[in-house]
């Protein structure tokens, strides 16, 4: 609930910030038990900040986390630590994520060790049976991980944030870095593991098209805020803010009675360091009005489950 991460990049003379970058600003979103939350938006829009919020690899600058119905927020380091486990995170770089100085069954059996879940005599066990469980063999596990493709090594990536038997995965751009060849086949991966397990994730991706297959609900990030939520189906088929619009306008479709006129946007993102008051999709939006540029719009119900950041709206 209204959750904000602001960096200060520079402070005056006294220690006061003087410019600060608002990564992530007053966000709101509720993600139900066992559903895949999609949550789209250029780079910089403030989505990785977020995930990495809910595993508590930033503290919020502002704002709550309620999970399953405890405030994480309200509890000490210490406390809220023993949380970690229950919330992981794929990384979107499978290269830079592994350790390359540890073979991937030391790599997923650590969380296990660290958390204490099983027996030491237990592990190896377990790591197999994961290994399995993301269709690598298990005579794989005594390798390194440069022995192994990128998709090999975001299967790994997988194996290790299953190792704690988490409840939700924030997967952060989980197939961004791989050949479009191996992204279905990682994210069928993902699709039954969740099925299997009983997870729930939040999938951050850069593009409408990615999310589309394992989404239940998307949200459309623009430069630190959410402009947009609704069920997959509903936002596909009626997207309303002019954002989400131009982003899916932008995904290619070989049937060319389904293709839509590409909408172009002009200029570059504004600098999230001090962001303009008033919609911050202003300078770019192709419908924008006299009073975007004064009044930040927000989000609002505009039909069941479909909300709306925008003025056009209101
Ligand atoms: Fe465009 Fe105005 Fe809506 Fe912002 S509030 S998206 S500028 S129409």
């Amino acid at each position: 609930q209204h959750l904000s991460k602001h960096f200060t990049v520079e402070t005056n003379f006294l220690g006061k910030p003087v410019s600060v970058l608002k990564a992530v600003d007053d966000v709101s979103l509720a993600i139900q038990k066992g559903e895949a939350f999609g949550l789209v938006g250029e780079s910089g829009c403030g989505k990785t900040t977020f995930g990495k919020i809910l595993v508590n690899l930033y503290n919020p600058s502002n704002g709550k986390i309620f999970f399953e119905g405890k405030d994480l927020t309200a509890l000490n380091e210490k406390a809220r630590r023993s949380y970690c486990k229950d919330i992981q995170m794929i990384f979107q770089d499978p290269y830079a994520s592994l350790n390359p100085r540890m073979t991937i069954g030391d790599i997923i059996a650590e969380p296990i060790l660290i958390n204490n879940l099983l027996p030491k005599d237990k592990v190896e066990e377990r790591v197999i049976y994961l290994l399995n469980c993301v269709g690598l063999a298990q005579h794989q596990r005594n390798r390194y991980p440069h022995e192994f493709s990128g998709g090999q090594r975001q299967r790994v990536g997988i194996a290790r944030a299953l190792a704690v038997q988490p409840k939700l995965i924030v997967c952060d751009e989980p197939v961004s870095a791989l050949d479009v060849s191996i992204q279905a086949q990682v994210l069928n991966l993902l699709d039954d593991l969740k099925e299997e397990f009983g997870l729930t994730y939040l999938f951050i991706a850069h593009g409408l098209n990615v999310v589309k297959h394992i989404s239940d609900r998307v949200g459309v990030m623009y430069l630190g805020k959410l402009v947009e939520i609704a069920p997959k189906k509903e936002l596909y088929a009626n997207p309303m803010h002019p954002y989400t619009q131009a982003l899916l306008s932008a995904i290619p479709n070989i049937n060319p009675e389904k293709k839509k006129e590409r909408i172009i946007l002009e200029g570059d993102v504004p600098s999230p360091i001090n962001p303009p008051a008033g919609c911050r999709f202003a300078s770019r939006c192709f419908k924008a009005m006299d009073q975007c540029k004064e009044n930040a719009p927000v989000l609002k119900e505009i039909s069941p489950d479909h909300w709306v950041a925008c003025h056009l709206f209101d």
